[in-house]
């Protein structure tokens, strides 16, 4: 398997291949990889000729220090796994100065109005991170489809937002979220949980699907009621956020229309570790 460091290399390789018209994907994460990366993976595998995945934590998207400071770093393991996968995944694990070269800030973005909800308004600076990286590695890699999970469905929203604003000729396809056995979202902050928050963290997913059931027959504030009021029965819990949201604007629902899509978004700390999930409610 073929591991660059640097960006040049990495371009060198690839120009040929995009010379000769070889389909590229794109799977970029932050390592600690888990199923929910080789479900984006397995999709790229199957649909391009060439796959490209980046391992990098983008110290740009990260607003609290300690939690970039924590954030799980096992290339090793990472390779192995990938290599265990498919032996022809291009992996891209870059130093931050091959980023940024010395100057480690965001750009600022406008993704009309995307970046002011839920993510963007508790994590200030989060979506100038991400749209900086994305479109960086986006420039390096020039692949044709690029792959994001819908675990993340607001920053999916956003590089779909990004690559039409700035005319980037790339496909932006969202997978969808991959679960443990108990329901709880595959993350890789889940490393940082001990087995007994792993454990209860599955109510999460469980109440997910209660308010989706509830959101049937109630309005959104009525459900939002609901989550609130049943994680203040789990002490081990505090919710910072559950919101309902069409999907296509990330604006919060007041009045439900039938022809609108809309889901629930959830951001909870469990043992001090932020997670997040989401679901389709109709
Ligand atoms: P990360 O390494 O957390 O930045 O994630 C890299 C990519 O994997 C992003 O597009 C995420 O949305 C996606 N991803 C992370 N967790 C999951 C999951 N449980 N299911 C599907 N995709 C995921």
């Amino acid at each position: 398997m073929l591991i660059f460091n640097k960006k040049s290399d990495l371009s060198a390789f690839l120009s040929p291949l995009i010379k000769q018209n070889k389909s590229i994907g794109f799977v970029p994460t932050m390592g600690a990889l888990h199923q929910g990366h080789l479900s984006l993976l397995k999709n790229s595998l199957y649909e391009n000729d060439v796959t490209v995945m980046s391992i990098f934590v983008n110290p740009t998207q990260f607003n609290n220090a300690e939690d970039l400071d924590k954030y799980p770093r096992t290339l090793e393991r990472d390779v192995q796994i990938m290599q265990d996968l498919n032996n022809n995944i291009i992996v891209y694990a870059p130093e931050v100065a091959d980023i940024y070269e010395g100057n480690t800030i965001s750009e600022n973005f406008d993704y009309d109005g995307l970046e002011n909800q839920m993510e963007g308004k508790h994590r200030p600076g989060h979506f100038d991170g991400v749209g900086t990286i994305v479109k960086r590695l986006f420039e390096i890699v020039q692949p044709n489809k690029a792959y994001f999970g819908e675990k993340d469905f607001q920053q999916l929203q956003i590089v779909k937002k990004l690559v039409l604003k700035h005319n980037i000729p790339v496909e932006v396809i969202g997978c969808p979220i991959q679960r443990e056995a108990n329901g709880l979202a595959m993350s890789s902050r889940n490393e940082r949980l001990s087995e007994s928050a792993r454990e209860k963290a599955a109510i999460i997913y469980q109440i997910l699907n209660l308010a989706k059931e509830i959101f049937q027959t109630n309005s959104a504030e009525e459900t939002i009621k609901f989550v609130e009021k049943e994680f203040k029965k789990h002490l081990e819990f505090e919710l910072e956020y559950f919101e309902i949201a069409d999907e296509a604007t990330l604006l919060p629902v007041s009045e439900k229309e039938s022809n609108k899509k809309y889901r629930g978004f959830i951001a909870i700390f469990i043992e001090n570790i932020r997670l997040i999930d989401n679901i389709s409610l109709n």
